[in-house]
């Protein structure tokens, strides 16, 4: 155990023994937050002798909770008796409301519900209400309601201006039909545990003694209403440790309340305050980035950090002239760094907006590089994913027709748009799912509304649900395969423009689907649809490829090579609308830190973006980041240049390189202009 204990140094060491009463740990990136927290939960198991039963490790992301509790295993004995509870707050609310949820008066058949279904059935209500406003926007007002604990009914009461009072009214429908079918959406995970725990004191006693020991990373990223469930899950004990850096606060946009950790100390009277100083992930020119950067922010503690590993090579800027250049550039890195054998995980591509990744993308493909998307298009958002989740939702409840419209014609099978709805507008007449009603009229119960083709294509339908479900009593590994073989969902994306994909898409699904189930043999259909409804966007098949993710999925990682592209006035920082400057900022200082030695920061003279190419400047982040008073020297042009590339030159036209020498931080290049041979220094060229 004293060897735990060696690999700190003495804050992160007086964290870890500190044990009873709350604790902030505040400090800023890479200072070994996260270490010192799954040290200290080993510390209690493995030294003090606290069953892991009794604790609770709270962090955002499933790539977070699982990478931490890989670390803490390892530094536990052998055999512990349990594994301590390490998850995000939603999968901990999950948990808890499969237990509790029954004091809502509901049934833990719940369904949950991701946020793409949440639009989807927005968007029917809004239709119905004849309400037109920006479904997102509806959405996030209702997830704001709902993590301030305003009911429905209290929102309508309050609301004022027509736009609200017509959201209030989709809220109220929202809510209605979301508990009529037994859904929960993501922000319900922690509202019904709040609420369940509040107005339940026996059961919130309990509950807190259970969790004896409570811990959670990424603290400034809390909202107001994890911050009231963790005061309920700890008024038993006070045994609350948090960590966070006010710097890295990067979901204000999302509600989190930075307020949380700002007055920490004070909410809870005893608290032991800890800070520490020491990065000891990144070298010093990229550590003097990201604090000169921070340092214009003006709400901020304020905090020390010094570079544990010293000098290291200067922080790189990477100019090109349009976003293909941009990927161009970025993947003739990459390729480089992997001849020189660096392992694939160490290298990462980060963006401010999603948009920014399709042309990485494309340039990564074109270079035929292997890459990890992650927080872009979700493998569980494509349609023929979804498709499938419909499809498993309905065996799991028939009465969910929204899934059921979703893949009512997926095989074709003749069952159009009017024919849907015909039926949707039978089944609401007679008060019952639309399920029900196509069993009941295929057995004759009903008149028939539609053509006796239809009728059979629907016999047929309910046939197959039927049989499934039947098979779903038995194994679940040969429920897949009967699936497969009666839901030809293939057969339906095969003669796709990109059906190719589609279909291995779908393997993957069913490779999953298996997998899960050869690891835990007592998995039910219900535990799997509500665990991929939990997956967060950090969450992809784990392979050894490169990353392209956004900034804000990054939080907590750490990559020896770094990529930040689109530092442009815009872009990052984003602006308009909604933009916030100092958290803007703040993303600057979460991307930056991610570098442990070589971080290359890009940005290219013009994008193309909304249907338009735009001229962009630089981003003003550079300059704050002390990173280009002197350009000349930093600036590293877009592109190595080898023979056979074609380059601009702005007076004699366009030309192609017959040979190119490297010459200090340029290349010097013979180009033939059209039988015109010249030698030209490569800062005077453009590649095309
Ligand atoms: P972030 O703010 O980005 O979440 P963090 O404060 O949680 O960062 P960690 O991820 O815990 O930082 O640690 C950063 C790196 O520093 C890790 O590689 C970790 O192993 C290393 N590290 C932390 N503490 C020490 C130490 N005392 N000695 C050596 N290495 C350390
Ligand atoms: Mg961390």
């Amino acid at each position: 155990m004293e060897t735990i204990l060696n690999a700190l140094n003495p804050s992160q060491r007086e964290a870890v023994e500190h044990i009873d009463g709350p604790m902030l740990i505040l400090a800023g990136a890479g200072s070994g937050k996260t270490k010192t927290l799954t040290t200290r939960l080993a510390y209690l198991v493995g030294e003090v002798g606290i069953d892991p039963a009794n604790t609770l490790t709270l962090t955002f992301t499933n790539k977070a909770a699982a990478e931490m509790r890989e670390r803490a295993l390892k530094l536990m004995p052998e055999k512990v008796s349990y594994p301590p509870l390490l998850c995000t707050f939603h999968k901990f609310g999950l948990l808890f409301l499969k237990f509790h949820i029954e004091k809502l008066g509901r049934s833990n058949a719940f369904v949950i519900i991701d946020s793409d279904d949440k639009k989807r059935l927005l968007r029917s209500i809004a239709k119905e209400l004849k309400v037109d406003l920006n479904i997102s926007f509806i959405a996030s007002e209702i997830s704001k309601y709902k993590n301030s604990l305003l009911s429905p009914e209290v929102v309508l009461e309050k609301a004022e201006l027509p736009d609200y009072k017509q959201i209030a009214n989709i809220y109220v429908k929202y809510q209605e039909n979301i508990e009529e079918n037994n859904l929960v959406d993501f922000d319900d995970l922690l509202m019904l545990t709040y609420k369940i725990l509040s107005e339940n004191d026996a059961l919130r006693k309990e509950t807190s003694q259970r969790y004896q020991y409570i811990m959670v990373d990424e603290y400034q990223d809390t909202n107001e209403l994890q911050f009231q469930l963790l005061e309920l899950l700890s008024s038993e004990h006070n045994n609350l440790c948090v960590v966070g850096d006010d710097d890295q606060s990067i979901y204000g946009w999302r509600g989190a309340n930075i307020r949380n950790i700002l007055e920490f100390a004070n909410n809870f009277e005893t608290c032991k305050t800890v800070k520490l100083e020491t990065n000891y992930r990144s070298t010093e020119p990229i550590l003097n980035a990201a604090n000169t950067l921070i340092e214009h922010n003006s709400t901020r503690l304020g905090k020390k950090l010094t570079s544990h590993k010293g000098a290291g090579q200067e922080v790189k800027l990477l100019h090109s002239l349009d976003e293909s250049m941009e990927a161009k550039a970025i993947a003739h890195e990459v390729q480089k760094l992997l001849d020189e054998g660096v392992d694939p995980n160490e290298i990462a591509v980060l963006y401010r907006i999603n948009a920014l990744s399709r042309s990485l993308e494309e340039g990564f493909t074109k270079a035929g590089l292997g890459f990890k998307l992650i927080g872009g298009m979700r493998f569980y958002e494509r349609a023929e994913i979804k498709d499938l989740i419909s499809y498993l939702r309905v065996l799991s409840n028939p009465h969910d027709d929204f899934s059921l419209i979703r893949i009512i014609n997926k095989p074709k099978r003749g069952i159009g748009k009017a024919s849907i709805e015909k039926l949707q507008k039978a089944a609401f007449d007679a008060k019952i799912s639309l399920f029900e009603y196509i069993k009941k009229s295929v057995h004759g119960e009903f008149p028939a509304v539609l053509s006796k083709k239809i009728t059979t294509a629907l016999e047929k339908l309910v046939e197959d649900i039927t049989l499934l479900q039947e098979a779903l009593e038995n194994e679940l590994g040969n429920f897949i395969t009967l699936f497969e073989e009666r839901i030809k969902l293939k057969d339906h994306y095969a003669g796709m423009v990109d059906g190719f994909d589609r279909i291995l898409n779908i393997d993957e699904f069913y490779g999953y689907f298996r997998d899960a189930v050869l690891k835990n043999p007592d998995l039910t259909l219900d535990e799997f649809l509500n665990d991929i409804s939990l997956q967060s966007d950090q969450d992809q098949v784990e392979e050894d490829t490169i990353t392209i993710m956004s900034i804000h999925a990054a939080k907590g990682l750490e990559f020896e090579h770094l990529f930040v592209i689109g530092l442009e006035e815009e872009f990052f920082p984003l602006l308009g609308e909604g933009s916030n400057m100092e958290e803007e900022r703040r993303l600057g200082y979460v991307a930056i830190t991610r570098a442990k030695s070589d971080l290359t920061l890009c940005y290219v003279d013009s994008r193309f973006y909304k249907g338009r190419r735009k001229m962009i400047d630089k981003s003003r982040f550079l300059g704050e980041a002390g990173l280009i008073q002197d350009t000349s020297l930093k600036i590293t042009k877009s592109s190595a240049f080898k023979k056979g590339d074609l380059v601009k030159h702005k007076i004699f036209g366009i030309g192609r390189v017959q040979a190119a020498n490297k010459s200090g931080k340029e290349y010097k290049l013979l180009i033939n202009f059209g039988g015109n041979k010249k030698e030209i220094l490569s800062s005077f060229v453009q590649s095309i």
